[in-house]
């Protein structure tokens, strides 16, 4: 399965649907990437804090996959915001990975209490330029924080990563990261362990009409709204399933359907949550 690409604002692109590996530990995650590699992704999803770049890493170099057709994204922790520390940071992931580049670098939180963000993007920024990653962006940042990052820099983000799922659709956000061309990935596409969302009535109906799973619409609700999605599994039929997504359509009728899903109020608060 070919997963389609979408552009990006530094005129790089990003495939649309990618693995996530959080929780899974070093062991695992090598042995997932080899099964999902095999079975077409080629977009990987990682973080310092995941404690699983090495096996990210292993599981890169065993799937025999040329590393200018995988798209790696990880994420700084919060421990190196601020100053240059990121410089530090990013060269560590790197190292645990194997790699002399990543194709993303993410501020995982914007922990706003800390106020670190903006210097932290202004290394970023030189991370960029000197190769270290081809793109830069962030995770879990609230319209104001892009508006302060952008304001204080001018440099926008090509990607802001957020919870977002049928439950949680994070409306205010996709809007404003939208009218600064910022790509929107969703994290728990599928609403993460315990995925209530997969349980719906409304999801079995849809699945039911396109012959297709309950984790195959939710996915293909991300898609057809221009979103990447990054659903994690450690069970190869779900990898599978979750990757045969680009052979249907969901009607204005099923994507509405799904959206009126969304419970105002649920989903983490990143002005008090992050690390
Ligand atoms: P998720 O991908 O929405 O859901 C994962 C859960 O769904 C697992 O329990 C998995 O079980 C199950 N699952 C996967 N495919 C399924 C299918 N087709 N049918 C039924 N169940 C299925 O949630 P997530 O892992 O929280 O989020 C995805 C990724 O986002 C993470 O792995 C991580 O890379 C990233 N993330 C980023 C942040 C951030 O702050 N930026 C925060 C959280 C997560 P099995 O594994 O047992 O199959």
């Amino acid at each position: 399965m070919t997963v389609p690409s979408i552009p990006l604002n530094d005129g790089t692109a990003i495939p649309q649907l990618g693995l996530g590996t959080w929780p899974l530990d070093d062991a695992e995650v090598s042995d997932v990437i080899q099964t999902a590699a095999g079975l077409g992704y080629r977009h990987i999803d990682t973080a310092a804090k995941y404690g699983n770049e090495k096996g990210v890493g292993a599981g890169i170099a065993a799937s025999g996959i040329a590393r200018d057709e995988l798209f790696v994204t990880t994420k700084l922790d919060g421990a190196f915001q601020g100053d240059d520390r990121a410089i530090a940071g990013l060269e560590a992931s790197l190292d645990r990975l194997g790699l002399d580049h990543v194709d993303l670098l993410l501020i995982h939180w914007p922990l706003p209490k800390r106020g670190e963000f903006v210097s932290t993007w202004r290394t970023f920024i030189e991370l960029r330029d000197r190769g270290l990653t081809r793109s830069i962006g962030v995770s879990n940042f609230k319209p104001a924080h892009l508006e302060t990052l952008i304001g204080e820099t001018g440099v926008v983000p090509a990607v802001n990563q957020i919870e977002l799922n049928p439950l949680v659709i994070r409306t205010a956000e996709r809007a404003a990261n939208a009218s600064h061309g910022i790509v929107t990935e969703s994290w728990s596409p599928i609403g993460g362990d315990g995925a209530s969302v997969l349980d719906s009535p409304v999801i079995a109906t849809i699945a039911e009409e396109t012959g297709k799973s309950a984790g195959q619409v939710v996915l293909r609700w991300h898609v057809q709204q221009g979103l990447v999605a990054i659903p994690k599994s450690r069970t190869p039929s779900r990898l599978a399933d979750n990757i045969a997504i680009f052979d249907f359509e969901l009607t204005d009728a099923q994507l509405a359907e799904i959206t009126k899903l969304a419970q105002p109020g649920l989903g983490v608060d990143s002005d008090l949550t992050g690390h």
